[in-house]
C-alpha cells in the first residue's frame, strides 16, 4: 500500500506533501524543525500499515508478495528519516536538537515494530527455511537472506518478556547516543581560545592566521580577533604549528576532555549507561559479549581475528614510534624545549624534522591545494576511471548557501544521479568528515537515482587552501560517495554503501591513493596565485615523506581501536568506569603518553552515537589491508588508470553493494584472498 498521493498533496506540511524540486531533492526551504514530528508520525504510521498488508497477506509467502514488496516499503519515512539525520548533522538548531532528542526513542520504537512483527517474520522465515529450492536469482537469494538475518539480529526471534525487554532496551540505547553526540557537539562550542596578539599567534603560516580570523568572526568575537576552537582544520594545525607551548598544551588538554566535564553534557556516566544497555542486548540475543554480536556480521567474522590484525601494526609501531621519539627529543633539545617531549609537543616537533629531514614545509605546499582544483582533481579521477562527467547545477534550493550540487552524468551523457558537497566547517555541523545521501539509488519504479552527500569540515578561506591530509579526506568521503553514486543493484537494502562495516572503508580508502599519483598531483596541484604546477621537486618531497610519521599515526588509530575491542569485548554484566577503564588500558597495552589516543572513551562518537563503529573502530586498518592490497593491482598493470582493472574494480567493488559476499568480491577482484604485506609495508612497519 502505498500512502495515498491526495491527502500527501493536501496536507498543511511540506514534509508529506509530493516533492517536486529537481532531482526529487527535499524542500530544504521548508524543511523547518516544526514539521517533523508530525511528518515522521504520518510516516511511520504508513509504513506499518505496508508492512501489515504484507503480513496479514492471505496468500502464502513468496519472494515477490513478501521480500520485494518489503524492500520497497516505507519510502516516505526512508526520505524523511534521511532529510532529518543529514540535517541534524549538518547543519542543526535547538529546535532541531529538540526534535532530536524527542524522536529518538519513537524512532527506535519504530525500528522495533517492523523487525518486531512477528507475522511478518514468520513469512520472512518461511522462505528462508526453504531457500535453496525456490531458485532464486543470486541477488534475490542474497537479499532474503540478509533481510532475514536483519531480523534475527534486532530480535525477531525473542518472545515474551525478552521480547518487551529487548524494545526497551533498543528505545534507551537511542536515546543515550542521541545525548551523547549532543553533549560533544555542547563541549565543541563551549570551547574557544582567543588569541591576544601576535605573541599568541607565534609560529602560525598566513592560512592559519586566516582561518583563526574566521573562526573568532564565526563564534562572534567579531573581526580583526584571532581564536582557535576545537575543530580538526583548526585545532590539528595548531598542534603542528604554534611555537606557544602553553597554547598548545592547553588546546590539547580542552580537546581530550571533551565529554569527560561534571555537568549537563558529562558523558561518562551517558557511555557507562550505552555499555550496560549493550552487553543486555547481547545477552539477550544469546552472545556472551556484545563485541561476540557485533563481530558476527562483520567480514571478520571474530574478535581474535581484528585483534591478530591490530597487533600485527600496534608492536611494530611501538617500536618505530621509539626511534622517532630520539629523533624528536634531539630535535625539541636542539630547540630549547623543554623533554620528555608530551603530547602536545610530538606534532609541533614532527613538523619541524619533517621540514628538516625531507625539506619539505607544509605550508609551503598548501597555497598548491586550493579546495576547487582539488575536487576538479577527485573528479577528473573518477571521469578517468569510471567515465563519469560532474556538471555543476546552479539555483537548486538546498539548505544552506555553502551546499553545491553536480548532476554526475556518464560517458553516453545517461545521468547517474546528483552529488552534493557541504565542504566547510560551521559552528552547528558536527566535526569530521563523512558521506551519506538522501536518496538511495535502486531499481525499485523503473530505476531510482542516488543522491549523495559529502561533509567536510575545511576552514572557509578564500580561497580555502587544503592541507594534504585534507586532499585525502576529500577523496575518502569522495570513495564513499562514488560507492553510492555507482551502485548497480536492484534492491535497496543491497544498494551502495548498505555493506559490511569493516568492508565500507575499502572504497573509501581506496580511492585516497589516487590523490598521491604523481601525474594527479601535476595536472591539479597549482598555485592559487600564479596557477603554476605543483613544482616536481615538491612532489619528489612530498612522495618520499609519505612514510614519515607512521609510527605515531598508527599508535594514535590503533591505540583506540584496541581499547574499544576491550571494552565491547567485556562479558555481559560487568559494569563499567569508562575513564577508569581507558587508564587500565592505556597501562595494559602501554600507549605512550607522547602520543596518547586519537579519541578518549568520553567523546568517541564512533563508538557511543550509535552502533554503526561500536566493537568496529578497526574497521579502517581492516579495509585498508583490502585496500593497499586492491590498490597494488594498478601498480601491477603499470597504470594507475589502467582500463581493464577500472573496469574489474568497477563492476565488483563500486557498483556491486552488497549484491555479493565481500570476501568473494574482493577475490573476484583480486583474484585471491587479502594480503596483509601492502598496508604493513605503506605504513612503513615492514622492514625491507
Ligand atoms: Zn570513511
Amino acid at each position: 500500500m502505498k500512502p495515498n498521493n491526495t491527502t500527501l498533496n493536501d496536507s498543511d506540511n511540506p514534509l508529506l506533501r509530493q516533492w517536486n524540486a529537481a532531482y526529487g531533492l527535499p524542500p530544504f526551504k521548508h524543511a523547518q524543525p516544526e514539521y517533523f514530528e508530525e511528518a515522521f508520525e504520518a510516516a511511520m504510521a504508513a509504513q506499518r500499515a505496508e508492512l501489515d498488508v504484507i503480513a496479514t497477506n492471505p496468500a502464502p509467502p513468496t519472494f515477490a508478495n513478501t521480500l520485494q514488496t518489503l524492500d520497497q516499503s516505507g519510502s516516505l519515512y526512508k526520505r524523511i528519516e534521511l532529510l532529518f539525520s543529514n540535517l541534524a548533522l549538518s547543519n542543526t538548531s535547538e529546535a532541531l536538537q529538540a526534535v532530536q532528542r524527542s524522536m529518538a526513542p519513537r524512532l527506535a520504537a519504530h525500528e522495533n515494530a517492523v523487525y518486531l512483527n512477528a507475522d511478518l517474520f514468520a513469512r520472512i522465515d518461511a522462505l528462508y527455511q526453504q531457500r535453496q529450492q525456490l531458485a532464486l536469482a543470486p541477488q534475490d537469494l542474497r537479499l532474503l537472506e540478509r533481510v532475514h538475518l536483519d531480523f534475527v539480529r534486532a530480535g525477531a526471534r525473542l518472545t515474551g518478556a525478552d521480547r518487551l525487554r529487548y524494545a526497551a532496551v533498543v528505545q534507551e540505547l537511542a536515546a543515550q547516543c542521541t545525548a551523547f553526540s549532543q553533549n560533544v557537539l555542547a563541549d565543541e562550542n563551549s570551547f574557544l581560545l582567543e588569541l591576544k596578539g601576535e605573541a599568541d599567534l607565534a609560529g602560525l603560516p598566513d592560512f592559519l592566521r586566516e582561518a583563526t580570523r574566521t573562526a573568532a568572526e564565526q563564534r562572534g568575537l567579531g573581526t580583526g580577533r584571532y581564536a582557535v576552537s576545537l575543530s580538526p582544520s583548526l585545532a590539528e594545525p595548531f598542534l603542528t604549528f604554534s611555537t606557544r607551548r602553553d597554547l598548545r598544551e592547553a588546546l590539547w588538554r580542552a580537546r581530550s576532555t571533551r565529554g569527560a566535564h561534571e555537568g549537563a553534557s558529562d558523558n561518562r556516566p551517558v557511555a557507562a549507561r550505552i555499555m550496560a544497555l549493550r552487553q543486555e542486548q547481547a545477552q539477550l540475543l544469546g552472545y556472551a559479549s556484545y563485541a561476540d554480536y557485533e563481530l558476527a556480521d562483520r567480514m571478520a567474522g571474530n574478535t581474535t581475528a581484528v585483534l591478530d590484525l591490530l597487533a600485527q601494526a600496534w608492536e611494530p609501531a611501538k617500536a618505530r614510534a621509539q626511534e622517532d621519539r630520539a629523533t624528536l627529543t634531539a630535535m625539541a633539545a636542539s630547540q630549547n624545549e623543554p623533554v620528555p617531549i608530551a603530547a602536545w609537543d610530538w606534532r609541533y616537533l614532527a613538523e619541524k624534522v619533517r621540514a628538516q629531514a625531507f625539506d619539505l614545509d607544509n605550508s609551503a605546499l598548501k597555497p598548491y591545494f586550493t579546495l576547487d582544483n582539488m575536487i576538479a582533481a577527485m573528479f577528473d579521477c573518477a571521469h578517468r576511471l569510471f567515465g563519469l562527467r560532474f556538471v555543476e547545477q546552479h539555483g537548486l534550493a538546498l539548505y544552506h548557501p555553502d551546499v553545491r550540487a553536480w548532476e554526475v552524468q556518464r560517458a553516453d551523457a545517461s545521468l547517474v544521479g546528483l552529488f552534493l558537497g557541504d565542504n566547510f566547517a560551521r559552528p552547528n555541523k558536527s566535526s569530521g568528515a563523512w558521506m551519506s545521501i538522501f536518496r538511495s539509488q535502486s531499481g525499485h519504479n523503473g530505476g531510482t537515482l542516488p543522491i549523495v552527500i559529502n561533509n567536510n569540515n575545511f576552514a572557509k578561506a578564500s580561497p580555502t587552501l587544503l592541507s594534504f591530509d585534507d586532499v585525502k579526506t576529500l577523496f575518502h568521503e569522495f570513495g564513499h560517495g562514488l560507492h553510492g553514486l555507482l551502485s548497480q543493484v536492484h534492491h535497496e537494502r543491497l544498494a551502495g554503501t548498505s555493506v559490511l562495516r569493516d568492508y565500507v572503508e575499502l572504497p573509501s580508502q581506496l580511492f585516497e591513493n589516487w590523490a598521491l599519483e604523481r601525474e594527479v598531483l601535476q595536472r591539479h596541484a597549482r598555485h592559487f596565485e600564479s596557477d603554476e604546477s605543483l613544482p616536481a621537486g615538491l612532489i619528489d618531497k612530498l612522495l618520499a615523506a609519505r612514510q614519515f610519521n607512521q609510527a605515531w599515526a598508527t599508535l594514535s588509530y590503533t591505540g583506540p581501536a584496541l581499547i574499544d575491542m576491550a571494552l565491547h569485548s567485556l562479558p555481559n554484566g560487568t559494569a563499567v568506569d569508562i575513564a577508569a577503564f581507558e587508564a587500565e588500558q592505556c597501562r595494559l597495552l602501554g600507549v605512550p603518553a607522547d602520543v596518547g589516543l586519537r579519541h578518549h572513551l568520553s567523546h568517541f562518537g564512533h563508538l557511543f552515537s550509535g552502533p554503526s563503529y561500536a566493537a568496529g573502530y578497526y574497521v579502517y586498518m581492516w579495509a585498508e589491508v583490502l585496500e593497499a592490497d586492491a590498490y597494488e593491482a594498478f601498480g601491477e598493470a603499470g597504470n594507475a588508470f589502467d582500463a581493464v582493472t577500472a573496469a574489474r574494480l568497477l563492476q565488483q567493488i563500486y557498483s556491486a553493494g552488497n549484491s555479493q559476499e565481500p570476501a568473494q568480491a574482493f577475490r573476484n577482484f583480486r583474484g585471491r584472498d587479502p594480503q596483509v604485506g601492502p598496508m604493513l609495508r605503506k605504513r612503513g612497519l615492514l622492514r625491507t
